[in-house]
């Protein structure tokens, strides 16, 4: 089956009871039991509920994995995925990743005892030094967030794999849509279901699929200690997102390529950060490894523009954190989503003030140029 028909058709899509064509919403924390140990396969939803089940099933399908388990949001996800390793396992991590990726390895997992290297992981080399014997996990962003920096993950999961270490992906920014990173040898692949599967900004959710069945056992393992699901009701408004994941995909990356070709030709603009405009370090790799661009763009403003009334005047534009719905957001990451870093390591990472992260939504391209282009004007004024 092709992609879109796998969107339409997927595991669990109709009711096999009733012929109904949306998957039923099963709002229930238990199931009756026939008989001392004759359950179904069902006994208690934190374990596995026929919903959930619809939607690992059909994230697992799109991403080709060997078994998927859906959480109450990205970051639970990502957590359950962390807990896998113990006390005295270091991780490798793209640096400048999402700020509540960093945050959490920072502040929660170090205090278990598993550290962090964050490195530039578009530069293998890089990353082979900092692998080290006790390096469990090589976690990776790609595109990274906000700076659209491109990591290989096939030399990365060669490099992993060389020593003891899982090569995890946070596949957000593509989706299974233009990027399969199971595919290029990744072990683990991790969503934030709540940002272009959902599609809608109208739900929390995450979604971890696994390359092997012991890998997904050990998943869904955690996912059933530490609880931390998401409702029956929010996995079916994902798959309802999911249904037109490509037809949305391929809108707003059309956007947002006309937008960044538009934005280069802009003397307010210093630099765009965008896979398709051929001029980022990793697009060769990125073109191998996915089969788009994808929807989000970032871009600098030269150095004496302040972007604020970019953020102040929008109104087609959503000025707010998140990416990936319907509409087109607006975000300054140095002080919405990159706040666990540092002013210092933003500095460092170059996600200053002047960065202006964009995710094309599906308005008429023409209303968000003129809106941009109305912003633009406005930051000289500022300027003067
Ligand atoms: C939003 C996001 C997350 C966190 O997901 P939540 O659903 O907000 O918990 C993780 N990684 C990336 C790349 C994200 O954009």
């Amino acid at each position: 089956m092709k992609f879109p028909t796998k969107l339409i058709h997927h595991p669990g899509a109709e009711c096999e009871h009733t012929g109904a064509v949306s998957t039923p919403i099963y709002q229930v924390s238990t199931f009756r039991q026939r008989g001392t140990g004759a359950s179904s396969h069902y006994d208690y939803s934190r374990t596995d509920n026929p919903t959930r089940g619809a939607l690992e099933q059909f994230i697992n399908e799109l991403e080709g994995g060997a078994g998927a388990a859906a959480f109450g949001s990205g970051m639970a996800a990502i957590s359950a995925c962390l807990t896998l390793l113990d006390a005295g396992d270091q991780v490798v991590a793209t640096e400048g990743l999402y700020g509540g990726t960093y945050r959490v390895l920072r502040d929660y997992f170090s205090a278990l005892g598993i550290t962090s290297t964050f490195v530039d992981t578009t530069n293998p080399e890089a990353v082979e030094e900092a692998i080290r014997p006790e390096t469990r996990a090589v976690f990776v962003e790609t595109p990274s967030n906000p700076l659209m920096k491109i990591t290989d993950i096939e030399r990365l999961a060669a490099l992993a794999h060389a020593g003891e270490a899982l090569l995890m992906v946070d596949n957000t920014f593509m989706s299974p849509y233009l990027q399969r990173p199971l595919e290029r040898g990744a072990d683990l692949v991790i969503h934030s279901a709540t940002k272009f599967l959902g599609g809608h900004s109208d739900v929390i959710n995450g979604l971890v699929v696994a390359s092997n069945g012991g890998l997904a056992k050990d998943i869904r393992a955690i996912q059933n200690a530490m609880g931390a699901i998401p409702s029956p009701m929010d996995c079916w408004i994902v798959m309802r997102g999911m249904k037109t994941l490509q037809v949305r995909m391929d809108r707003a990356q059309n956007t947002a390529g006309t937008i960044a070709r538009w934005l280069v030709e802009r003397a307010e603009v210093k630099e765009v950060l965008y896979p398709g405009l051929g001029t980022l370090k990793g697009d060769g790799v990125h073109h191998d490894q996915a089969d788009g661009p994808g929807a989000v763009l970032s871009f600098r403003l030269r150095d004496e523009l302040i972007p604020s009334p970019l953020m102040e005047n929008a109104s087609v534009w959503t000025p707010a954190v998140s990416l990936g719905g319907v509409e087109s957001i607006i975000t300054r990451p140095s002080r919405m989503t990159h706040l666990p870093y540092s002013q210092d390591e933003r500095q460092r990472l170059g996600i200053t003030d002047d960065l202006i992260r964009l995710s094309a939504g599906l308005e008429a391209p023409e209303d968000l140029i003129e809106e941009l282009e109305c912003g633009l004007e406005l930051c000289h004024e500022g300027a003067r």
